[in-house]
């Protein structure tokens, strides 16, 4: 299966993406996870990544575009895959499904996670509690300011993506903001609903 995963910064789409690729038997492919590796191994294109994310605004849609169609070529992306953070503009929705149709592949569902913006903040402090808590870094982006400036990429940039997906009727809403085990289940119920 071909998902997309849509949602604001602290939706909670890392967390229901994990649980996807262990039921599904799928590979979660988050463009955030792959520029931060590319950052820390400090490629160029890694390196050009790294002070945008620092605040928050979004990388250009040619780099996340190469890197996403280079990965989806891999063997261990046969059996499908969930984009969890791509596409994050109607560009890369649309060299999306150009990039897939000329792969032979087709995008099965997109789940948009709706929560309420007002819960998110709480939610990114609450990571960064937790990563300090279990001796993990802290993203340098989850602080308050980068975090504004992320919602406001989301609200500007991706909310039209919901559109687009909306409009050829792909798109899923579930309720973001039950607990998580109640996501997942608004999740596999519309998943089950589609036809492969
Ligand atoms: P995430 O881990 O999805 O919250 O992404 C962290 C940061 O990586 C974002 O704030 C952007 O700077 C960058 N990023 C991740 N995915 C994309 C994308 N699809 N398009 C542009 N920038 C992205």
């Amino acid at each position: 299966m071909k998902i997309v995963l849509l949602g604001p910064p602290g939706a909670g789409k890392g967390t229901q993406a994990l649980r996807l690729v262990e039921n599904r038997n799928i590979v979660q492919l988050s463009t955030g996870e792959m520029l931060r590796a590319a950052a820390a191994a400090g490629t160029p294109v890694g390196l050009r990544a790294k002070a945008v994310m620092d605040g928050g605004g979004l990388v250009s849609d040619e780099i996340v575009v190469d890197i996403v169609s280079e990965r989806i070529d891999a063997p261990d992306c046969a059996n499908g895959f969930i984009l969890d953070g791509f596409p994050r503009t109607v560009p890369q929705a649309r060299a999306l499904d150009t990039m897939l149709q000329q792969k032979g592949l087709r995008l099965d569902a997109v789940i948009e996670m709706v929560v309420d913006e007002a819960a998110l903040l709480a939610r990114i402090e609450n990571r960064a509690r937790e990563a300090v808590a279990a001796g993990k870094e802290v993203r340098r982006d989850d602080n308050p300011e980068a975090f504004k400036q992320r919602l406001e990429a989301y609200r500007a940039q991706t909310a039209p993506v919901s559109a687009f997906y909306g409009q050829s009727g792909r798109l899923h809403r579930v309720t973001g903001m039950l607990s998580i085990e109640a996501v997942a289940e608004e999740i596999d119920a519309a998943l089950d609903a589609v036809t492969v």
